[in-house]
């Protein structure tokens, strides 16, 4: 028997957003190829929807003296906009996709991408994943060269910017990296970027690897030696589904170039004053999928002893451990392994609710209709809880789903969060509402356990939270090693610069 919340899909889903994911892949041997290389991105396409749901494209290109690219995007998600036929009509040597939301433009056609420009130096396809630090500094740089922007958006600009010659340099013509060094020096924060010419394509990480970006193998099927093209990928989660491997990261700073031959590392940038690498950390906590790999470890793995560590922290009598699923299940099993506690399952999540397009009418929205979850009454009833979340963000979520647990006949909910309090926005590629719109700058512990009805409320320490991620890595004593903590420290990898 399940109970169910009166939250709305749309509480629900006012959270935190992630900015976008990108893809890139290349046949080897002969072209043309047999490999089906647009199908290929699409499927690479659907396991980075999570990153982002409003828009989605491919560009292809054929390779060689073939100077155009077929080019297809649009609002949407991946599967609807790329039916069997049309990725028939995308057939391509080599081709980048991406998956959307907006963070410094708006959600508009005009801004989906890869963005693709026919320069003086050849058609070029650019797919982007963060947020330049210093877009408005580079926006006004590019003005002022004489060349406009139909958009707000920085992956325009670093398109732009990446075409227009350096006043202040020579570079022969086309050459792709010797530009894309150039822009790299201008703008150090935040990007992975898979940039495609005709014949080949550049994956490219800032120099402080704030963005995920890694490349893997792609092998044949009825031949497990042979290679079939070598891919590029903001998440690694989508490679086993075709047929690739995991070979590593793209380092912070490097230009890998990817070709029918395979790939190469083009060079590798510093970071002003060696600072410290700035991986955003909360990409372990919220953003990329549990089966993803980072710096060489399971996502998944850093959300277990995320429990583990919150266990040793804060503690508290109780019957059962259980999460808000799915967000907080993997650190809800960490809680249990460690506590001896068992973790029961207490809330059922209705998958299909977030993806309807009916809205309710007033009527229907009184009787609440619109339900994300349901509480599993005979795994509740009685029972002292645990309830582990990944994060709080606004707070007007976890107050219904106590509620709904309390009505199903919980006795005690104590919450635990499996990540340190949200206090300060981002900047760099993801949408966190403003200071005072954050529950943790407006509440201590206590007073929010009060306001959303637990019994006690605790958060992961930025300690904790570091040590779960590092601990294992195996790196770990690596003095480049560093994450971006700035939503949890205020402490941003570099000066904002407008
Ligand atoms: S501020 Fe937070 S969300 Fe943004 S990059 Fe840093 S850790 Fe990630």
């Amino acid at each position: 028997m399940t109970l169910q919340s009166s939250m709305s899909v749309e509480e629900y889903d006012r959270q935190l957003r992630h900015e976008c994911g990108v893809f890139g892949c290349v046949a080897s041997g002969p072209w043309p190829t047999n490999t089906d290389v647009s199908q290929v991105i699409c499927l690479g396409l659907l396991a980075l929807q999570h990153r982002g749901q409003e828009s989605a494209g491919i560009a292809m290109s054929e390779g060689d003296n073939h100077t155009q690219f077929k080019v297809k995007k649009g609002m949407g998600l991946v599967t609807n906009l790329f039916s069997d036929d049309a990725v028939k009509n995308l057939k391509g040597n080599l081709g980048i996709g991406h998956t959307r939301y907006s963070t410094s433009a708006g959600s508009e056609e005009v801004n989906c991408q890869p963005f693709v420009v026919h320069s003086a130096h050849g058609a070029l396809a650019v797919a982007h994943n963060g947020e330049l630090f210093n877009a408005g500094r580079l926006r006004r740089m590019v003005l002022a060269r004489g060349v406009g922007l139909s958009t707000h958006s920085d992956s325009e600009l670093i398109t732009q910017a990446l075409c227009l010659n350096p006043p202040d340099i020579e570079i022969d013509g086309p050459d792709w990296p010797a530009r894309i060094r150039h822009f790299m020096e201008l703008t150090k924060l935040s990007y992975s970027l898979v940039i495609m010419e005709k014949d080949r394509i550049f994956g490219v990480r800032d120099p402080y690897g704030n963005r995920p970006l890694c490349i893997g193998r792609m092998m044949s099927l009825t031949d497990t030696d042979k290679e079939e093209g070598w891919v590029v990928s903001s998440e690694s989660c989508g490679f086993l589904s075709i047929g690739a491997r995991y070979i590593r990261d793209v380092y912070p700073g490097e230009i890998v170039e990817l070709t029918r031959d395979g790939f190469q590392t083009i060079s590798i940038m510093g970071r002003p004053h060696n600072r410290p690498q700035a991986f955003c950390i909360f990409e372990y906590v919220y953003f990329a999928r549990p089966d993803s790999i980072y710096e060489g470890q399971m996502v998944y793995s850093v959300r277990l002893r995320c429990g583990i560590m919150l266990a040793r922290e804060s503690l508290v009598e109780a019957d059962i451990v259980s999460s808000v699923p799915e967000s907080g299940t993997a650190a809800a099993h960490g809680f249990s392994t460690e506590t001896n506690i068992p973790f029961v399952e207490v809330l059922y999540k209705n998958r299909y609710i977030g993806r309807t397009f009916i809205q309710p009418s007033a009527r229907l929205r009184k009787l609440g209709v619109a339900k994300k979850f349901g509480a599993i009454a005979e795994n509740v009833a009685g029972k002292r809880m645990i309830l582990i979340d990944d994060s709080i963000v606004r707070g007007n979520t976890m107050g219904p789903i106590i509620k709904l647990l309390r009505d199903a006949g919980a006795t005690e909910v104590h919450i635990r969060v499996a990540s340190p309090p949200l206090k300060f926005t981002c900047n760099m590629g993801i949408n966190i509402p403003t200071r005072d719109e954050l529950i943790a700058n407006r509440m201590t512990n206590d007073q929010l356990a009060k306001h959303i009805g637990a019994d006690s409320l605790a958060y992961l320490s930025v300690e904790g939270l570091r040590a779960a991620v590092i601990d294992k890595m195996p790196n770990k004593n690596s003095k480049e090693i560093g994450h971006c903590t700035a939503c949890l420290t205020g402490e941003y990898p570099e000066e904002l610069s407008f």
